[in-house]
């Protein structure tokens, strides 16, 4: 069914990148709706309901749930909270947090996964700006999504972006994935790496990119609830996500949103059907 480069590495045809942009539009949707649900006084339970709905809603199944055993469909990770957040009653958002949703779904078998970090409220400056060094490093990583590229060339665009903007952690324990008929699947993506080596890219992988960056240190450790991953200094952290395929022409980010236009249009990547 599928053409390989090597082994573990998924490649999709052209009509199969279609199916998995059908899938990205519904996290996208999601995560869009998300934002717009986010203010303080709303609990990150409450924002899982409404993730939930907007999947199902949409024909599609939010694969988080029940994924190695995780109780919601959606991440929900809050200030030092890095990564892999629970969803809780008791979490109520307030003025000045730093939210991280990701979010997944799975459509007509193909994968999408792609996360946000937003401010409640007004959000504090130093937090915005780390939160710009973010996104735009996972565009630098993205921009490397082109057929003869390879591994190391995306983990040296993120990682050299982080470092020359600042002095914010680049989270090591975590990275990217392959992603397609599952979720997590090979090869895993460093966000630091070196130039020119690790596996080639081709054609028809696609690949989910996300940095993470802190106000402190890159160490993380997981809390006791076997989940959530936090700074172990406690300084906050960000973490952005898109799913993208790597076509002839370009990257095509599968899970854009609205919002994305502009950049998308600005780095040169493939238009996707919006
Ligand atoms: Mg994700
Ligand atoms: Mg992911």
């Amino acid at each position: 069914m599928f053409g390989r480069s090597k082994p573990d590495v998924q490649l999709k045809t052209p009509e199969q990148i279609a199916r998995m942009r059908a899938a990205g539009q519904v996290v996208a949707r999601t995560l869009d709706t998300l934002r717009a649900a986010t203010r303080p006084g709303v609990s990150t339970l409450e924002l899982d309901a409404i993730a939930e709905k907007s999947i199902r809603d949409a024909g599609a199944v939010p694969s988080f749930k029940g994924y190695h055993g995780f109780p919601a469909s959606i991440c929900a990770s809050v200030n030092e909270e890095v990564v892999h957040g629970i969803p809780s009653r008791e979490r109520v958002l307030a003025e000045g947090d730093l939210l991280s949703i990701d979010c997944g779904a799975v459509l007509e078998g193909w994968h999408g996964d792609s996360a946000i970090t937003l401010p409640v409220g007004e959000g504090r400056p130093e937090d915005l700006e780390m939160l710009r060094t973010c996104e735009e490093a996972m565009w630098q990583g993205i921009a490397q999504l082109r057929p003869g590229r390879t591994l190391g060339d995306i983990g040296h665009a993120i990682g050299g972006y982080i470092s020359r903007n600042g002095d914010y952690g680049n989270v090591r324990e975590y990275g990217g994935h392959g992603i397609g008929t599952e979720m997590h699947m090979d090869p895993h993506v460093l966000n630091h790496g070196r130039r020119g080596k690790g596996l080639r890219l081709m054609e028809g992988m696609c690949l989910a990119i996300e940095p993470m960056t802190t106000l402190g240190g890159h160490e993380v450790h997981q809390l006791d609830d076997g989940w959530t991953v936090v700074t172990r200094d406690g300084a906050r952290a960000a973490h952005v996500e898109h799913s993208v395929a790597i076509t002839a022409e370009g990257p095509l980010v599968l899970t854009a949103r609205e919002e994305n236009r502009d950049k998308i249009t600005q780095m040169g990547f493939v238009q996707p059907t919006w």
